[in-house]
């Protein structure tokens, strides 16, 4: 699998046999990353991606208090992967970056309490007011 920003410039290879554990976050900080009401990551094991191409990176505190950088594309601003350091054996890729509608859905959604109004999930997601991050 492969999942690239806007212009391509950078991507990241994803092993054809791991399987993300997916999470969707209705995070302020998720939103604005996106620019959508929520953000949509695969969280993948570190040894089965590889990253490719020129990026930059931006790092923040999550709602939970650990620190998550975003790596992004200098040239068209699109977030490739994801990296947390509780969880440092693991790389977030953006769903959306695979451009395949057949990505693992959300396992589970979470800081519910900033989801819009509109926004409703299958009942097979697992809703919490808290984050994994
Ligand atoms: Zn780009
Ligand atoms: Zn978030």
């Amino acid at each position: 699998m492969e999942a690239s920003c806007q212009c391509g410039r950078l991507q990241a290879q994803v092993a054809d046999e791991a399987r993300p554990f997916t999470i969707l976050c209705h995070c302020t900080d998720c939103q604005r990353r996106t620019g959508s009401p929520f953000g949509v990551i695969g969280y993948f094991p570190s040894d089965a991606v590889t990253i490719s191409g020129e990026a930059r990176e931006f790092c923040r505190d999550t709602y939970a208090g650990n620190r998550l950088t975003n790596g992004f594309c200098p040239s068209c601003g699109s977030t490739i992967y994801v990296l947390l350091s509780k969880n440092s054996d693991m790389i977030g890729v953006p769903a959306g970056a695979f451009t395949t509608p057949h990505f693992s859905p959300p396992v589970i959604s979470v800081w519910e309490q900033d989801r819009h109004d509109w926004v409703a999930l299958p009942e097979t997601v697992a809703r919490h007011e808290k984050g994994t991050d």
